[in-house]
Order: structure tokens, then C-alpha cells, then sequence
């Protein structure tokens, strides 16, 4: 039986990306993997698996019993429900350490990097692998996605060097103007329900006991989304109620003006502006510079909570 390679609830490139390029290193090490996806793909992954010729990877939501990699990811709440019955043979990611453990020795790749496919790049020049073209372009892809093209805080030295040479392996000239392209198609908003905006690339945190989900919606030019900012907050709002999170927050980004606008609906705002020194004006308020949900945005709200 093959083992999997899955990322976090409500993929994003990086996920997905990430589950492709380690199933085929580790199958070409013998070690037969396949990739995994625990949801529905957004319109930016699909563009990228369009370009290099993949299919989406597996939907599949359940593991006990099953082996499995976790990449891009480490919080339990954000990855398989029943990974508790499952066997983790390893752990790839660039986020806070969060709180899965296992009952095995595991493998574990943990780096401070803009991206998960930063890693697993090592990890393939670690084993001497040579990288196919068309999955050395998904990973140069998820990179340029998850770094915000290099302006976000999160980006690295490793992270550059790295989509250099993967750019050269899938023969891209222009790295970065294909990652205009990508974000163009992940600004393209209009006409998609408030609902599937606010979940697009939606995470839940644990924070001292506290649910508080995170979405972040990253697009060239903010004025996109004035038209539907009344419906965007009111969604949030209505996410709250429906559920049992504390805190819900939506963070709308401006790549180009290089900032986010937070929406936020709450049980107690005051935690929210405790965290980022700010005051909220209609439950939202500019945050300049703030591009980076992981390195940015949870680490304040984490600690306001504690
Ligand atoms: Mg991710
Ligand atoms: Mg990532
Ligand atoms: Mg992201």
C-alpha cells in the first residue's frame, strides 16, 4: 500500500504542490507515494496544475490505517480529523511547530522559509534527485505564491536562490512575471459568493482554548474588492454564528500597496486591537505592512490570547 502525502485543510498551492513533489521524490527513492488533498483546489492551484500538466491530486479525507506525510502544516486542528488512527511517517513544513505528535520515529523537515517547496527542494538535492520540468515549475509556482513574490516578511535568501534554479530547470525566463500572472488570476473575485471568498484560504487556530479562524484574501489592487466588502463582513459575521469560533478574521491584501485590512467579527474586538496596538473603526482597520498571516498576524493575536 502506498503512503500519502497530504497538506492542510483548505489547500492552497503550497499544499498541493508540496504533496506532488515529495509522493514523486520519495517514489523515486522506492518509497511509493501519492499525493493527497483534503479539499477543494482555488482557482491560483488550478491555474498552476493547468500550466504544468498535473491532475488534481487525490480528495481524501480519512487516514486511519494509512501511512502518511503531513507537509505545510504541524497544527492538528488545520490537518486530517482522524490522523490520531494514522501512522505519520514525516513532517515537512515552515510554520510555528504545532501540536501533532506520534507514536513513531518520524522524519522531520522543519525550516524557517518562505515555503514548504523551499524544503523540499533541500530535500531533493539531499537524495540527489533531479527534479522533473514540470514539477520544478509547480514548486517554483507555490513559492512565488506563498512569498507573495518575494515582498512578503516570510521570504528568505533560500526562497530566491531557490525559484532561481527551479526556473531554470522548467525553462521560465521570467519567474516573476509569471508570478503577476498567477496573482492576477487570484484577484479575479467578482461574482464568487462572499462565502467561498471568506473560505478560500481559511485556517483555524488554536489560541489558549479559543477557536479563532483566519482567512486572507491576496489581490493586486484592493479597490477589487470594495464592492463587496459589505458582503465579506457580513459572511464573517454570519461564520461566527454558525459556529463555535471565538474570533473570526479576514484579512484582505493589497500585494501592490504592500498591506492588509482586517475585517474582524469577535466575542471581545478588544483582544484584536490588544494584539496589533490598533483601534478598530466598524469592527476593521488598516494594518501597513502586514502581508503575512504566520508571521504577522498569529504570532500578536497568539500572544493576546495567552
Ligand atoms: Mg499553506
Ligand atoms: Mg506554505
Ligand atoms: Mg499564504
Amino acid at each position: 500500500m502506498p503512503a500519502y502525502v497530504v497538506g492542510h485543510k483548505v489547500p492552497d498551492s503550497d499544499s498541493i504542490c508540496s504533496a506532488i513533489a515529495l509522493s514523486y521524490l520519495k517514489t523515486t527513492i522506492g518509497e511509493p507515494t501519492v499525493p493527497a488533498r483534503l479539499g477543494e483546489l482555488s482557482p491560483e492551484t488550478l491555474f498552476i496544475l493547468d500550466k504544468f500538466g498535473f491532475e488534481q491530486p487525490e480528495l481524501k479525507l480519512s487516514y486511519a490505517g494509512e501511512e502518511v506525510y503531513i507537509v505545510d502544516h504541524s497544527d492538528k486542528i488545520q490537518g486530517p480529523d482522524d490522523l490520531d488512527e494514522a501512522t505519520v511517517l514525516g513532517i515537512i513544513d515552515h510554520h510555528k511547530l504545532g501540536d501533532i505528535t506520534t507514536s513513531t520515529p518520524l522524519e522531520c523537515w522543519i525550516r524557517p522559509v518562505g515555503c514548504t517547496n523551499t524544503i523540499i527542494k533541500m530535500m531533493y538535492d539531499f537524495h540527489g534527485v533531479e527534479i522533473p520540468k514540470d514539477i520544478a515549475g509547480a514548486m517554483m509556482c507555490a513559492i512565488l505564491s506563498d512569498t507573495v513574490i518575494f515582498k512578503s516578511p516570510t521570504t528568505t535568501t533560500a526562497d530566491i536562490k531557490c525559484v532561481e534554479a527551479l526556473a531554470e530547470i522548467a525553462g521560465i525566463e521570467d519567474a516573476q512575471a509569471l508570478g503577476m500572472e498567477m496573482f492576477k488570476v487570484k484577484s479575479a473575485v467578482e461574482g464568487t459568493p462572499a462565502r467561498d471568498l471568506v473560505l478560500r484560504d481559511f485556517k483555524d487556530f488554536n489560541m489558549n482554548g479559543n477557536t479563532v479562524g483566519i482567512g486572507q484574501l491576496e489581490v493586486i489592487d484592493l479597490s477589487m474588492l470594495d464592492a463587496m466588502k459589505a458582503d465579506l463582513e457580513a459572511d464573517i459575521a454570519k461564520l461566527k454564528a454558525e459556529g463555535e469560533r471565538h474570533t473570526v478574521i479576514l484579512l484582505l491584501t493589497d500585494i501592490m500597496k504592500e498591506g492588509s485590512e482586517l475585517l474582524v467579527a469577535s466575542d471581545d474586538a478588544s483582544i484584536v486591537e490588544k494584539a496589533y496596538e490598533t483601534s478598530l473603526t466598524d469592527n476593521k482597520v488598516w494594518l501597513d505592512g502586514v502581508l503575512s498571516r504566520k508571521k504577522q498576524v498569529v504570532p500578536p493575536l497568539q500572544d493576546a490570547f495567552a
